[in-house]
């Protein structure tokens, strides 16, 4: 019989970087409430035709967001490619960028501005109208690195 060993490779956060304060109201960055009708907030929940490739960080609508440590912001996001009758377009809306040796985007936010370079705690944005599109749902930002790699071991 022969015996597969299976190596995990662990991944090196070696600089150590974390997630400051996202979201106004939320110093702790706490997770989303799970809810029978939209799943879990947590990276790899289960979704209709695939799983969840982010991690919902609760934010009211209408909250400032703020840079979580000192980025480049790479560009404007577009989160839905088909919102074929623009159900979703209240919150169509998420912001790029690069720091700490991460690339990743945050979803359902109205960004201020979408280049230059802004510093840990700076606002970079407003929460959208989440609950015109999802109601009863906890609002949030959706983090979400760029190689879609799970964003969690940085929180
Ligand atoms: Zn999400």
């Amino acid at each position: 019989m022969i015996r597969f060993v299976v190596l995990l490779a662990v991944l090196c956060v070696c600089d150590g970087v974390k997630f400051g304060q996202l979201c106004h109201g939320n110093s702790a960055n706490s997770m989303r409430t799970p809810d029978s009708t939209y799943g879990a907030g947590n990276y790899g929940a289960s979704r209709v035709g695939g799983t969840h490739k982010g991690l919902d960080i609760k934010c009211s609508d209408g909250s400032i967001v703020y840079a979580p440590f000192d980025v480049s912001l790479s560009r404007g996001v577009v989160v839905y490619a088909n919102d074929d009758n623009g159900r979703k377009a209240p919150i169509n809306k998420g912001i790029r960028m690069t720091g700490g040796d991460l690339c990743f985007s945050l979803f359902y936010v109205q960004p201020d501005r979408t280049s230059g370079t802004v510093v840990k705690g700076q606002r970079i944005g407003v929460m959208l109208p989440m609950q015109t599109v999802y109601r009863g749902i906890d609002s949030h930002v959706h983090v979400q690195m760029c190689d879609k790699s799970d964003p969690t071991p940085y929180f």
